[in-house]
């Protein structure tokens, strides 16, 4: 880059970074107070809105995966993210018919919520001769203006999302309701933990519980301490988020 990275890019590198050191320190000490270590919990960055070059700035302080909402802005942004350092998720809601527009281009779907777009998921990198990771997304607080699968349809869901060919559940993802008191929100991520655990025990062929995606700015201490190993950060790292 030859032009002169302007004053306001430069700030916002430093409010990064400071954010990026703190989640840091916060994640390792929510891993230990679980009992677990901070490697083991996998940090991605929520990333809409963001710029490409404020979200390649973060990949270089050591951020390994990020995660976009929307296709189309995923589309917008992808010849300029820097994807040799980091692995690109879906993390938001996914209409069937736009299924062919991110296969092969991203490495996990964390917002899978019906079989009808798990079997196009698979049938589109089967085109693409990939197989896809996915996770099922749980509407765990029961919520209707929600996306995700209610925990009575889980087991149904699991039996014919296990049968597809290209594509691997490597877990479940959630956004519970935002909660007044902390007390509420550890109930909803014990919840997932639960469901995480059991499904776990139940050794099904072709489901493996390696992710349990949950907790966002606000609330991804609580969710470590009840078991999650992914959180998704947005705001906390790359500040308010500004919608243009
Ligand atoms: C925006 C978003 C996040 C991050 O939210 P913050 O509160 O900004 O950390 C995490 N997960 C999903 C699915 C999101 O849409």
């Amino acid at each position: 880059m030859t032009e002169k990275l302007s004053t306001d890019l430069l700030e916002k590198f430093e409010e990064v970074k400071a954010n990026y050191n703190v989640i840091t320190e916060n994640i390792a000490r929510a891993a230990e107070r679980a009992g677990r270590k901070a490697e083991d919990i996998t940090f991605l960055a929520a990333v809409k809105t963001v710029e490409p070059a404020v979200i390649n700035y973060a990949v270089s302080l050591g951020v390994r995966h990020i995660g976009e909402n929307r296709v189309q802005e995923l589309l917008s942004k992808y010849e300029e993210y820097n994807l040799n350092d980091c692995d690109l998720h879906l993390i938001g809601h996914l209409q069937t018919n736009k299924v062919r527009q991110v296969v092969g281009m991203v490495s996990m779907i964390q917002s899978v919520d019906s079989v009808k777009l798990a079997k196009e998921i698979s049938k589109q990198s089967e085109k693409n001769n990939v197989t896809t990771d996915i996770l099922l997304e749980i509407n765990i607080g029961r919520e209707e203006n929600k996306f995700g699968i209610l925990t009575e349809n889980l087991d149904e869901i699991l039996e014919n999302v296990s049968k597809l060919n290209n594509v691997r559940i490597k877990g479940l993802m959630a956004v519970p309701p935002v909660c007044d008191t902390k007390t509420d929100v550890y109930k909803f991520f014990d919840n997932m933990y639960k469901l995480f655990i059991d499904i776990s025990d139940k050794k099904l062929d072709n489901v493996f519980m390696d992710y349990l995606s949950m907790g966002m700015s606000g609330d991804y201490q609580e969710a470590i301490i009840s078991g999650a190993n992914m959180v998704r950060v947005g705001s906390a790292l790359f500040g308010a988020r500004i919608y243009r």
